[in-house]
């Protein structure tokens, strides 16, 4: 063969061999993880220069005629980079897309992918829409933009368009999802995304692995555990995928954090019981989780979990 088509078969060849280049991630790219289900796991860690603000789980499914996006990633430019590599995996459109909730690292790629597709429906819960208009979006922003300084292009949002209940059943292009809402979990706007299809659980950051985030006021320790007890019962699906850190099986994805919310309440009881503040249990809740000291932010947001459920346990006691 001549060289220069040899050149032009290399080149073809590593435009879809090689994925996204992120700083030392090495190749990001689209995994087949279970049928027509292909996720793109992020790093598992803090927003940050380096990952450009990408370290979310976003994942395509592919339909018949098209493709079906969940959580498109953190910002307009890392939304870019998404889309190039689902035209990998798939040159089909882009027909939806959802959204699990609320914090901007999961949804304002929405506007890459509305950039290029302006009619898309974009599925998220009602309280979502509503408080990302009311200020969520913008507070997302700011932290973000902060600690990756690559959120321009993102502004103005692209928030979601169709509104998903608790119990809802939805349809598109012969893949079907069934939505679930826990009331108070990671946040007040989560939505479980079941694809019945091929039996994928998407949970959203009410399990994350290798990193730990925030909970914020509107979120409940208590009502999180009891969320992952719940499926760990009664769910048996063949593929888990957390808001963050790697997908698998449901022992391997809720097993974890579970664990380690466990561990959270039982030490905030612990203290509440014999009157103590939250921190006087810290030395030994943190003896006790050997197993996720490693995890990304565990230092500083371990401390602030532990109080948080005791306060959840105060207002319990009060009630
Ligand atoms: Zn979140």
């Amino acid at each position: 063969m001549k060289k220069i088509t040899l050149f032009i078969l290399a080149v073809l060849f590593s435009a879809t061999a090689f994925g996204w280049k992120l700083a030392d991630y090495g190749d990001l790219k689209f995994e087949k993880m279970n049928g027509n289900v292909y996720v793109m796991h992020g790093p598992a860690e803090e927003p940050s220069k380096k990952n450009q603000g990408f370290m979310n789980n976003p994942t395509v499914i592919e339909s018949k005629n098209g493709l079906i996006v969940v959580d498109p990633g953190g910002n307009y430019n890392v939304g870019l980079e998404i889309l190039k590599e689902i035209e990998k995996v798939s040159k089909k459109p882009i027909i939806a897309v959802f959204n699990t909730h609320k914090h901007g690292d999961h949804w304002f790629a929405n506007v890459a992918i509305a950039q290029k597709y302006p009619n898309i429906p974009i599925y998220a819960h009602p309280n979502m829409i509503k408080e990302v208009k009311n200020g969520e979006a913008d507070k997302w922003y700011g932290i973000l933009d902060r600690l990756s300084g690559n959120l321009k292009g993102t502004k103005p949002y692209k928030y979601p368009t169709k509104e998903l209940k608790d119990g809802q059943k939805i349809t598109i292009d012969g893949e079907e999802f069934v939505i679930s809402h826990p009331k108070r979990a990671h946040t007040d706007t989560d939505i479980l995304i079941l694809h019945t299809n091929s039996q994928t659980l998407f949970l959203g950051d009410n399990v994350m692995k290798n990193r730990l985030g925030g909970f914020d006021e509107s979120s409940s320790v208590l009502g999180n555990l009891e969320l992952l007890k719940k499926l760990t019962k009664e769910t048996n699906y063949k593929l888990y995928i957390p808001g963050h850190g790697p997908s698998g099986s449901k022992d391997d994805t809720i097993g974890p954090y579970m664990r380690y919310l466990q561990i959270l309440v039982d030490m905030a009881k612990k203290a509440y019981e014999a009157d103590e503040e939250y921190y006087s249990v810290k030395p030994e809740a943190i003896k006790k989780m050997a197993e996720f000291q490693k995890w990304d932010a565990f230092d500083h947001q371990m401390g602030k979990h532990l109080n948080k459920a005791w306060r959840e346990i105060e207002a319990k006691d009060m009630e």
